[in-house]
């Protein structure tokens, strides 16, 4: 099945810069795909448009059949298909690494029982069990990422979109961040991407 689908579409700001123009493409369920280019090519543009933060001016998005560049698409319908993480993982810095995970469950209104399940699961398909007790302050890059991806996959979406998730890591974290989302491709979500980072698509042939 196709799953997201953008076709003709362009997105120009204010100041008149597009941040990206005229593009078309298709991602199938269960898909792992990256979105390549250097910086400022529009990689963050399509994660907005795709969370409804930015609306097209041009073109259509479709997500699992549906427009939703139409106005009467809630965001937070689209928040429980898509789980995103910016490559600037932002962290409240007065809770735990679990703390941080479970804030990311009750928001989209997870209950308690549920949520205690859930994190145990989470914690354990992003290698972050020893460090659950830990704040933000403690942690490197790469775990900071890991708790960022974390809270993409709390509500169990069916797409993950990744924003830059190696940018500032060395090469040997950098891979393990790539060997953990192609992890979470195996379990059934569709995986994207955005990279500027050659080397991290080279290595996934
Ligand atoms: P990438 O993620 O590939 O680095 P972006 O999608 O962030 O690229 O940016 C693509 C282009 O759109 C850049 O020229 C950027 O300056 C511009 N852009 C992005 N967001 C905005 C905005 N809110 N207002 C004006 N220009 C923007």
């Amino acid at each position: 099945m196709s799953q997201i689908v953008f076709d003709n579409v362009t997105c120009q700001f204010k100041n008149k810069t597009k941040g990206v123009d005229s593009i078309d493409f298709t991602i199938h369920q269960g898909q792992f795909v990256f979105i390549v280019g250097p910086s400022g090519a529009g990689k963050t543009t399509i994660l907005r448009l795709l969370l409804k933060e930015y609306t097209p001016s041009k073109g259509k998005i479709f997500v699992e059949e549906e427009e939703i560049s139409k106005k009467r698409v809630s965001k937070e319908k689209i928040r429980r298909k898509i789980g995103s993480s910016f490559q600037d993982v932002k962290l409240l810095e007065d809770r735990t690494v679990e703390e941080n995970i479970a804030v990311a469950m009750e928001i989209i209104g997870q209950k308690p029982q549920e949520i205690k399940e859930n994190i145990t699961k989470i914690l354990k398909l992003v290698g972050l069990k020893n460090k659950k007790d830990l704040f933000p302050s403690q942690l490197s890059g790469g775990e900071i990422q890991r708790v960022g991806l974390a809270r993409a996959v709390a509500g169990d979406p069916s797409i993950i979109f990744a924003d830059e998730p190696t940018a500032n890591l060395d090469s040997e974290t950098s891979w393990k961040i790539v060997s953990l989302l192609k992890d979470i491709n195996r379990s059934g979500k569709t995986v994207i991407v955005a990279t500027h980072n050659k080397d991290i698509y080279d290595s996934m042939g």
